[in-house]
């Protein structure tokens, strides 16, 4: 059995984009506006060298919305895992829901199994890989992130400015790279430490 780090996208991977259109912060809606955010590359490595299966679990609704082509998200994930390669970074599985409840597509909308905070991805990955959920981990930058984790039986991580309190996060902390030390550190787990992630919150 492995384990695994689930990984949301937009806020945690990469910069969400400001869009004057609707006036807010969103996944980007077109490859030049995708940006990395700093210390992911190193912080992903750091994983995959302890030894854990990375995989990437997105809600990516632009299609759905009429805010992007298709064709422009697959450009958008295809030079992400490209950069990944190029850096030795291998991603398990790549694992979006394209849907919508408020879909203009008519195919993409509706209610989805696989739309987070439901646990979809995180239960079918496990069953296809062979990933114990048990020792594996959800970092969102939303509720919808950690709800998923929590409804997976995964120890969830919110990261972000987050001004509420989380039910569903075991440590909320500031940046993927924070996360990243909270997985790793030794005698992590069962008992979350709240302490030492108000400290990480600087
Ligand atoms: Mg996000
Ligand atoms: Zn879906």
């Amino acid at each position: 059995m492995r384990r695994a780090v689930f990984l949301d996208r937009d806020g945690v991977l990469n910069a969400n984009v400001f869009y004057r259109d609707t006036g807010a912060w969103e996944a980007p809606r077109r490859v030049n506006d995708f940006r990395l955010l700093p210390g992911v590359l190193s912080a992903l490595a750091r994983l995959q060298t302890a030894g854990f299966a990375l995989v990437l679990v997105s809600n990516q609704p632009n299609e759905a919305l009429g805010k992007s082509t298709g064709a422009e998200l697959r450009e958008i994930h295809d030079a992400m895992a490209t950069c990944f390669e190029g850096h030795g970074i291998r991603f398990l599985d790549y694992c979006y829901c394209p849907h919508h409840p408020k879909a203009v597509v008519a195919e993409l909308g509706g209610t989805c199994r696989c739309r987070k905070p439901s646990p979809y991805w995180l239960f079918r990955t496990a069953s296809r890989y062979g990933i114990d959920l048990w020792a594996s981990w959800m970092i969102g930058d939303r509720a919808t992130d950690t709800a998923c984790g929590a409804a997976a039986g995964v120890r969830s991580i919110r990261i972000g400015s987050v001004a509420e309190w989380d039910q569903h996060a075991v440590w909320q902390v500031e940046d993927l790279t924070s996360a990243v030390q909270l997985v790793l550190q030794p005698g992590d787990s069962i008992c979350p430490d709240w302490t030492l992630a108000q400290r990480l919150r600087v």
